[in-house]
């Protein structure tokens, strides 16, 4: 089947025989154990990481409604099974404590604030080192437990070759944060990805109202995160994981409909003489453009651009903005727009990010649904406010 048919029908095999239509949500915390052999049996097989048992015996371990969209988010990352979490960073802790626990990990930068802080404290016991992505061959040991990237990064949009890092990395399982993407535009599993991790959060949700995680992967490996889920609670609850897969039937259309109105916005943000520069695939302008039509098949409603005016002039744009959003987060039916060294990529040394092209100047635009001239209006209206702003400095 097509994209746009696994994404109405995938993790809905069920329904039929239930005689439901809709996704049915169970919020059971505990199920009756029928049987005390069939419960141990169970117990035994969820706590060690099987997808399913014959007893679902407590909520921490199975729940179905959770378990459809996990089906689900494998149909379309084109893996044998995906894990569902509580939100991105748990995701994105359980894959640390399931592969890299006392081990180092290689990473890409950039990569989304939080997970650089992640990594670089230390807190789960991993040890990172940051590489470029053509000297992982060369940086890979014994002691390499996970290669983690992300593509298109947070926030500049460079792209990664996925099936490059696969290369280089031999037998070390590679994490690639897709989030940005979304199945949509990319499926990392086809280039030899063993983790596929979404902040769902972002466009999976697409609503501004579920925090979750996921991540697809061989059924080796979720039984692995299946068992850290199960010890660290870390769940993604009935609730999100039925607003997500009631979302799934629209994402592409709205994916691609963010994406007509972001190239129009990059290409016009590009020639407005208070911008320097717009990160954006579609542009060309970002690391490994060449990656668009292939790797990454469309570029997508995210970029970041840098004003003149610096600081200054990115408060001044957020402050005069109306219909934008100023808010962090992304994926949204709404634009949504903020300063990335102010917010977002604030636990990360300004050093780092100055290496990757964002400065105190850059804001980070996610284009959602609204109708594109008015979009337009409204970022004229910012940039005007970024322009008087480096007038009066003058003046002063
Ligand atoms: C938001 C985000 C995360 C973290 O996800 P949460 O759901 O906020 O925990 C991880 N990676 C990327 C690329 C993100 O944008």
């Amino acid at each position: 089947m097509k994209l746009a048919t696994d994404l109405v029908h995938a993790g809905r095999d069920d329904l039929g025989a239930l005689g439901v239509h809709a996704l049915p949500i169970d919020l059971s915390t505990t199920y009756p154990v029928t049987d005390l052999a069939t419960g141990t049996a169970s117990f035994d097989a969820l706590v060690g990481g099987a997808a399913s048992a014959a007893n679902p015996i407590y909520a921490r371990l199975f729940n179905p409604t959770v378990a459809r969209f996990e089906q689900a988010m494998a149909k379309l990352e084109h893996t044998e099974a995906a894990v569902g979490f509580a939100s991105g960073m748990a995701a994105v802790s359980a894959c640390l404590l399931a592969f890299a626990q006392g081990r180092e990990v290689l990473a890409v930068r950039p990569i989304y604030g939080t997970s650089d802080h992640l990594l670089s404290s230390g807190l789960l016991g991993a040890r990172v080192r940051f590489v470029e992505a053509d000297a992982i061959a060369a940086a890979i040991t014994a002691d390499t437990g996970l290669v983690f990237i992300e593509t298109p990064a947070n926030p500049n949009l460079d792209l990664v070759d996925i099936a490059a890092v696969v290369r280089a990395a031999g037998e070390v399982p590679v994490l690639v944060d897709s989030t940005f993407a979304t199945p949509v535009l990319q499926t990392p599993a086809d280039s030899g990805a063993a983790l596929v991790l979404h902040s769902a959060t972002k466009f999976l949700g697409g609503h501004g109202d579920v925090i979750a995680g996921v991540v697809a992967c061989s059924e080796a490996h979720a039984q692995k995160l299946r068992q850290v889920r199960a010890a660290t609670g870390a769940l993604l609850h009935p609730l999100a994981a039925y607003l997500l897969h009631r979302g799934l039937p629209t994402l592409k259309l709205r994916v691609e409909a963010a994406q007509v109105s972001a190239r129009v916005l990059a290409e016009r943000l590009a020639a407005h003489p208070e911008v320097l520069r717009v990160n954006y695939p579609g542009l060309g302008t970002v690391k490994n453009a060449h990656l668009l039509g292939g790797q990454l098949r469309g570029p997508g409603s995210l970029m970041s651009f840098e004003l003149r005016g610096g600081h200054a002039a990115a408060s001044a744009c957020l402050q005069a903005l109306e219909l934008h959003t100023v808010a962090v987060s992304l994926g949204s039916v709404d634009s949504l727009i903020q300063h990335p060294a102010g917010l977002t990529h604030r636990v990360v040394a300004p050093e780092v990010l100055a290496a990757h092209g964002i400065g105190p100047g850059t804001l980070r635009l996610s284009v959602g649904l609204e109708d594109v001239e008015d979009l337009w209006a409204d970022l004229q209206r910012g940039l005007q406010a970024a322009a008087d702003t480096i007038g009066l400095d003058r003046a002063a």
